[in-house]
């Protein structure tokens, strides 16, 4: 029976108390049931398997079926799903087993800051609408640049260390841009990939935006790299960083408002590098 019991044990993804208390915080504000899951891949990468004691695996199971978020899904760490059906709504934070060598030492941060996406929709803040086509990534990157300002902010305040996995993380990319070519970024832009564009000045932006005063000596070197890799996103980093920070985004009107700027800044970043000999 003791053995039993350890399996199911081991199963069962426990959270720290001040992840356990955030998460029941989000339930009663919203309304809405948080899971969360942890998906495990095969070698070859190509089987996915959630443990059977996984609560509401059948929720999960729906979205790992869906072939285009699988292919999303495979170029996270995490991701919150916002889950609305006949069967009701669910926050589904689904992490991703075979990128684990990234983020194992920083579970418990990767879990709060998908926490912290459903804990400002919990709260009501406005969030962009998703539109499907070659920009669906522009909603997910306008919320993510302006949501993250409030979600280091409440990580801080609860205690709960962000900083180590988005040191790790700057590390990493840091060293991935060190061996590539100057201008490599934006000939791979240039090649079609607006996506590409935004998510690189959604990751720069947060940097200027969580790293204001003094800044530890990797954040230096991962500007230098992104200035030579990206050298055209810099001046829509340095604006969408402006435009945030000169926002109460606490303030749900003001919250919407560095939305809109934010977008609109992203949408004309996109505009400028296919057209760009237009003045
Ligand atoms: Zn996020």
């Amino acid at each position: 029976m003791e053995n039993v019991f350890l399996w199911l044990a081991l199963l069962t993804l426990s959270l720290p108390p001040a992840l356990d208390q955030w998460r029941a915080e989000i339930e009663s504000a919203g309304g809405v049931p948080v899971y969360v899951a942890e998906v495990e891949f095969s070698a070859d990468g190509g089987q996915m398997t959630l443990p059977d004691a996984t609560p509401a695996r059948p929720l999960f199971a729906q979205y790992l079926r869906q072939e285009d978020f699988v292919r999303q899904f495979v170029l996270m760490r995490g991701v919150l799903i916002h889950h609305q059906g006949p069967d009701g709504q669910a926050h589904l934070v689904l992490l991703n087993g075979a990128r684990r060598p990234e983020w194992g030492a920083h579970r418990d941060a990767l879990i709060a800051h998908e926490f912290g996406h459903a804990w400002l929709r919990a709260k009501g803040y406005p969030a962009p609408v998703f539109q499907p086509g070659p920009l669906a990534c522009l909603a997910i990157h306008t919320g993510d640049i302006v949501q993250h300002v409030l979600i280091r902010r409440e990580m801080e305040a609860r205690g709960i260390d962000h900083l180590a996995l988005w040191l790790a993380s700057l590390e990493a990319a840091t060293a991935g841009a060190a061996v590539l070519p100057d201008n490599e970024g934006m000939a791979k832009i240039r090649a079609g990939d607006p996506c590409l564009a935004l998510r690189q000045t959604a990751e720069w932006a947060d940097v200027r935006l969580g790293f204001a005063g003094s800044r530890p000596e990797i954040v230096e070197s991962y500007e230098v790299e992104m200035r030579r890799l990206f050298p055209d996103l810099e001046p829509a980093v340095s604006a969408i960083a402006e435009a945030v920070r000169s926002r109460k985004v606490e303030d749900h009107q003001q919250h919407l408002d560095a939305l809109r700027q934010v977008n609109a800044l992203l949408r004309r970043l996109v505009d400028d590098l296919a057209n760009p000999d237009s003045p």
